[in-house]
C-alpha cells in the first residue's frame, strides 16, 4: 500500500452540519454492504472544526437571549422556548444515529440539543473542535506542491479576547457549515417609520406571553409563521397570517384568520394588506427567512450571494471555480441531517479523488439547468435552492456518484406521510407517533 496522503480541512461551525463533516472525516467509516475494505483512496483526513460559540448544536443550542450575547456577537439560535420540531425523529436522524426509542416522533429543541452532544460524544470527535473561534476570513493561496494546486488560508480570532488580532493557517480544503437560519431577512415594509407597534423577526421571537390579549400579524405562512401563529392563538386575542401563497388548505383556531401580503404600515397601529383591507395590530412578527452569508469569504474565493442564490455551486454544495470548498445544507424544504449525511461523503470522496468531478464549465452548465429547470416549473428566483420533491432524488443521485449508502427509503415514505398530514392538519399533526412497521419498508401511526 503507498503512502497515505494527509488532507487537512477546515470545518466551519459545530452545528448538525459540521458534526456530521467530522464524523466522516475523523470519525469510523461508514461502509457500503458491497465495499470491500473502505478505501481511503490512500487520503488521511486531518480535521479542524471551528465553533464561535461554547458548545455544539448550532442553532439548536436555545437561549433565551435575543440581539447579542456577553462577548458581543449576535445571537446564533433562532429556536423558541416551546418549539417542536416539524419533521419526526425518524427522519430527521442521521442514518447511523436515530434518536432514543423512548421520545416520540415530534420532539423539542432540548431533544435535538441532546441528540447532536450524544453524536459527537459517541464518535469521538468533540476533540477536533476549537470552541469560541470564529473564521474571519478564508483566502484561496495556490500552491502547486499541493495535492490540489490550491490551499485555504483561515483567519480565525477568539471571541473571548477583544484584542486577539487572530491566528492564520492553512488547509487543503474549507467545509462551510455555519448554518442559515442567523441573518434575519428584514423586507422593507412602506410606513414602517410611522408604525408604532413591536416589529420582530421569528429569529427573536422566544415566547408567547408578551402577545397575551394583542392583535398580531405574522407575515409569512413558511414553517415558522404557522407554527408561531398557533402557539400564539393561545394567548393572542386574534393572530392574523398575512402571506402571498395560495389559501392554505388546513384548518386553525377561529381565532386565527389568512390575510394577503402587506401593503403598508401606518400610525395607529394599522397595517393595510394587498386586498385593501386593514387591522390595527399590537405586533407584527416577521416570519420572512434568512439571508445566507459568507461575509467571512474574501472575494477571491468566487463565492457570491444574490437575492437567495449561492453561486456557483455544483449541486448545490462544490465551489465550481475551487472544488475543494463547499457550502453544506443551503437547501430548503429538506431533511437537514440525513441532507448532510449525504454532502458530507459526497465531498470526501471529491477531495479522496474517487469522485472525478466535471470541469468547471461543465458544472456550471449542470448548475445553470438546473436553475433553468427550476425557473420553468414556475418556481421564482428566490427559491432556486428549495428542494421540494427532488430531494431524496438528489440525495440518491449524490450517494451513487459517491458509492455511498443511499438514505433509506423509510425517510421518504415519513417524510411524505408527514408533509401532508401538515398540510391538511397543521393543528394536529404533530400529536401524532409513528413506528416502523413489521416489514420494515413503512410506518404505522401509534
Ligand atoms: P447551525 O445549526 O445554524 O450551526 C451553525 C454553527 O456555525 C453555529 O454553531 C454557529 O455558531 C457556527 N458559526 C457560524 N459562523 C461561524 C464563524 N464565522 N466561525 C465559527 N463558527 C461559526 N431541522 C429539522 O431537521 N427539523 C426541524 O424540525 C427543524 N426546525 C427548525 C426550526 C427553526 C426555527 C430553525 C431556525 C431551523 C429548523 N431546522 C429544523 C433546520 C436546522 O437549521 C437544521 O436542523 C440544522 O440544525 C442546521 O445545521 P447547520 O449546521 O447547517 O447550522
Amino acid at each position: 500500500m503507498g503512502k497515505m496522503q494527509v488532507v487537512r480541512v477546515a470545518i466551519i461551525g459545530a452545528g448538525g452540519g459540521g458534526l456530521c463533516a467530522l464524523r466522516h472525516l475523523m470519525g469510523p467509516r461508514t461502509l457500503k454492504k458491497t465495499d470491500g475494505d473502505g478505501d481511503h483512496q490512500g487520503v488521511q483526513f486531518e480535521a479542524v472544526c471551528f465553533e464561535q460559540a461554547a458548545k455544539v448544536g448550532g442553532t439548536w443550542a436555545y437561549t433565551d437571549q435575543v440581539g447579542r450575547d456577553e462577548h458581543g456577537n449576535s445571537i446564533h439560535s433562532s429556536m423558541y422556548k416551546n418549539l417542536k420540531t416539524n419533521l419526526p425523529k425518524q427522519c430527521m436522524a442521521f442514518p447511523d444515529f436515530p434518536f432514543h426509542n423512548d421520545l416520540p416522533s415530534f420532539i423539542g429543541h432540548e431533544d435535538v440539543q441532546n441528540y447532536l452532544e450524544d453524536y459527537a460524544d459517541s464518535f469521538g470527535i468533540l476533540k477536533y473542535i476549537q470552541f469560541y473561534r470564529q473564521v474571519q476570513l478564508v483566502k484561496p493561496m495556490h500552491d502547486k506542491d499541493s495535492r490540489y494546486g490550491l490551499r485555504w488560508e483561515v483567519t480565525t480570532r477568539s471571541v473571548l479576547d477583544p484584542q486577539d488580532d487572530g491566528e492564520t493557517d492553512v488547509y487543503d480544503a474549507v467545509l462551510m457549515g455555519n448554518g442559515n437560519y442567523a441573518i434575519p431577512f428584514l423586507p422593507t415594509l412602506p410606513g414602517s417609520e410611522s408604525y408604532e407597534g413591536q416589529i420582530v423577526h421569528s429569529h427573536n421571537y422566544r415566547r408567547p406571553e408578551p402577545y397575551r390579549d394583542q392583535v398580531v400579524v405574522m407575515l409569512g405562512a413558511n414553517a415558522s409563521g404557522q407554527d408561531i401563529a398557533l402557539e400564539l392563538s393561545d394567548v393572542a386575542k386574534k393572530v392574523y397570517i398575512s402571506h402571498n401563497k395560495a389559501h392554505l388548505q388546513s384548518r386553525f383556531p377561529d381565532n386565527v384568520k389568512e390575510k394577503p401580503g402587506i401593503e403598508r404600515l401606518d400610525a395607529n397601529y394599522k397595517i393595510t394588506f394587498l386586498d385593501n383591507t386593514s387591522v390595527n395590530a399590537d405586533s407584527l412578527i416577521l416570519c420572512t427567512g434568512y439571508h445566507y452569508d459568507y461575509s467571512f469569504l474574501a472575494p477571491e474565493c468566487g463565492i457570491e450571494v444574490k437575492d437567495f442564490r449561492v453561486t456557483p455551486l455544483y449541486k448545490h454544495l462544490v465551489n465550481t471555480k475551487f472544488p475543494t470548498m463547499a457550502v453544506l445544507g443551503i437547501c430548503k424544504r429538506i431533511v437537514p441531517f440525513p441532507f448532510f449525511d449525504i454532502q458530507v461523503q459526497f465531498f470526501r470522496a471529491v477531495l479522496e479523488g474517487s469522485v472525478v468531478l466535471p470541469n468547471e464549465a461543465d458544472m456550471n452548465e449542470d448548475t445553470e439547468c438546473d436553475y433553468q429547470e427550476r425557473l420553468s416549473k414556475g418556481r421564482p428566483h428566490r427559491y432556486s435552492h428549495e428542494m421540494s420533491g427532488c430531494m431524496f432524488q438528489y440525495l440518491n443521485e449524490l450517494a451513487d456518484m459517491a458509492c455511498v449508502e443511499r438514505i433509506p427509503k423509510n425517510y421518504e415514505v415519513i417524510y411524505d406521510l408527514v408533509a401532508f398530514q401538515r398540510k391538511t392538519d397543521v393543528m394536529n399533526y404533530k400529536k401524532m407517533n409513528f413506528a416502523l412497521n413489521d416489514k420494515g419498508d413503512g410506518y404505522v401511526v401509534l
